[in-house]
């Protein structure tokens, strides 16, 4: 990770625009671009990695590696 906070990693090549995972993202993190009708981080830090995007894809196009895991110790 080259930043301080985890987002999922998105292959656009085999995105096809349809754009099931800005509709499933509960944060508006993710969003079409008007342009050319593929997912854009509009909001990074309001992603919670959810994974509903990762989930909801239909070309599998979308990753959530990491597992998040709170430390609840002092
Ligand atoms: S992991 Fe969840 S909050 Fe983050 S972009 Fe995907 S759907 Fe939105
Ligand atoms: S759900 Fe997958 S194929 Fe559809 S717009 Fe998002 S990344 Fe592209």
């Amino acid at each position: 990770m080259v930043n301080d906070f985890a987002l999922p990693i998105i292959d656009l090549t085999l995105c096809s625009g349809c754009g099931a995972c800005a509709a499933a993202c509960p944060e508006h993190a993710l969003m079409m671009t008007v342009d050319s009708q593929q997912p854009a981080f509009v909001e990074p830090y309001a992603c919670t990695y959810c994974t509903e995007c990762e989930a909801v894809c239909p070309e599998n196009a979308i990753h959530c590696p990491l597992t998040i895991t709170w430390n609840t110790e002092d």
